[in-house]
């Protein structure tokens, strides 16, 4: 059994669902479908929202024209006998997406937990087309088995819970297609709509295949396979036939934005493959991932992550690092601030921690706390932080043995006139990651790509 995951351009148009249902239609036995929201759907429903909440009423406007790209869909392509079923339940859900519009223009504010169910109603509606679209599916509510729980202040999945739930949803073996939407869940406390963070979808695919002991799962998406780097900056970028779980890990961490991070570690804990796969292009090979394949020892690719921020401790020439380091990372993450790298201490003994943009005062704040001390008694000189940073990093099992390679690109960056603000501190030997201005990322990236791969 397979679990495929189709992606907001494989559902945005038409053309591109029928081109799902065929795919859909043609498979030899019963699927999974995780499907998310019509294409660019889920940003027109911030908009909108945000819109509303500040008591502009251009919410109606919008929700015609929502209205209508769903119609359209649904009378294009969900066969006669079916329409009014489908276009009952979607049509019904669009007046409580009006509704809830209405009220936010009313009450003039847009709790988070409020946005997170305007948000919902794009993977319910879509879900509820495709299923109607295929010729032999039945449609499940997502928010019946997706389960999240609060840590600091986001919403992760339950993945114990959710694991029972998605078994007890879907007994195997399957008698037809399962369609469910992606992207959204419960709060395992309060039952409230919450997500799992933009992009979303294939991670609730990811948690089915585990959950169902899936022989794979399928990513279709609009390109022909994870690709050496972001084709949006870099024209040249090439599919990568073959790649292992821990690269594309690690390449997705780092930004690739093709799969949705957290995707990765329940399929690979079970070792199941996945495959990206181009909607638009089904024939093409596309990109297999597994636990191991041929060419370790080379680049594999290069990704750029942006809205980052540095925070530099800088210390004595007579600190002990290691320790610095340990407590640092602790204070960091035991207090919900993602640690992303630690670069290698400096000639100037500062040491750089790169953390997400948005999360530098909060890391600034505990950090001047945890070393309060030494502060006071200048072990600690400064502590200070540095906004649009981006992390450009190099993936490939085992890269590390390719003698200078850090030092080589490093070069490469400084010979073209780009500062780099930290190298991390070899601790992956998966990867090597350089920091620099987010100003320059584009073209660190152009370069690196073009010297590494
Ligand atoms: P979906 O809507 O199917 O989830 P996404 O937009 O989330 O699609 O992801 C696919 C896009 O990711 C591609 O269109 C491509 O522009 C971008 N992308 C960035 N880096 C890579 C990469 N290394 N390989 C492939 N695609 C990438
Ligand atoms: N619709 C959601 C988003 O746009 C989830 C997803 O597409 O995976 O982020
Ligand atoms: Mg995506």
């Amino acid at each position: 059994m397979k679990v495929l995951k189709f992606g907001g351009t494989s559902v945005g148009t038409v053309e591109s669902l029928a081109n799902v249902k065929k795919i859909v239609d043609g498979l030899a036995e019963p699927a999974i479908v995780v499907v998310s929201a019509l294409g660019g759907l889920t940003d027109r429903l911030i908009l909108t929202a945000r819109s509303a909440s500040e008591g502009k009423n251009d919410f109606e406007e919008e929700m015609v024209k929502i209205s209508e790209r769903h119609r359209h869909i649904v009378e294009s392509l969900v066969p006669d006998d079916r329409k009014e079923a489908v276009w009952g339940k979607v049509s019904a859900l669009l007046k409580e997406l009006g509704d809830i519009f209405k009220g936010l223009s009313l009450i003039r504010s847009l709790p988070d937990r409020t946005l997170d169910l305007v948000l919902s109603y794009g993977e319910r509606m879509s879900s509820i087309i495709v299923a109607g679209i295929l010729e032999d599916a039945e449609h499940h509510d997502s928010l019946g088995f997706m389960r999240t729980e609060r840590w600091f202040n986001k919403d992760i999945a339950d993945r114990k819970l959710t694991d029972r739930l998605i078994k007890e949803e879907f007994p195997l073996p399957l008698r037809r297609h399962c369609v469910t939407g992606g992207f959204i869940s419960r709060d395992r406390d309060s039952g409230e709509i919450t997500n799992l963070g933009r992009g979303g979808s294939d991670y609730t695919a990811a948690l089915i295949a585990a959950a169902l002991n899936a022989n794979e799962l399928e990513i279709w998406t609009d390109v022909d396979g994870f690709l050496t780097t972001d084709p949006r900056i870099v024209k040249d970028a090439r599919i990568i036939p073959t790649m292992t779980f821990v690269e594309s890990m690690e390449l997705c961490s780092y930004g690739a934005k093709v799969i949705y991070p957290p995707t990765i570690y329940p399929v690979f804990h079970k070792n199941i493959p996945i495959r990206i796969l181009n909607t638009f292009n089904p024939t093409a090979p596309g990109t297999f991932i597994s636990e191991s394949c041929e060419g370790d020892g080379r680049v594999r690719g290069v990704s750029v992550l942006g809205k980052t921020g540095v925070i530099n401790i800088k210390g004595s020439l007579t600190s002990n690092f290691a320790e610095l380091n340990t407590r640092a990372y602790n204070a960091l993450s035991r207090n919900g601030v993602s640690v992303l790298l630690v670069g290698h201490p400096g000639e100037n003994a500062d040491f750089p921690i790169v953390v997400p943009e948005n999360e530098v005062e909060k890391g600034l704040g505990l950090l001047e706390s945890e070393f309060s001390q030494e502060l006071r008694e200048g072990d600690v000189e400064t502590i200070a932080g540095d906004k649009e940073m981006s992390i450009v990093a190099v993936v490939g099992e085992s890269i590390k043995k390719i003698v200078g390679l850090g030092a080589r690109l490093v070069n490469t960056l400084w010979r073209n006139g780009i500062e780099v603000k930290a190298v991390s501190d070899g601790v992956s030997e998966t990867t090597i990651a350089i920091v620099v201005r987010s100003a320059d990322a584009s073209r660190a990236l152009t370069l690196i790509h073009e010297a590494a791969i």
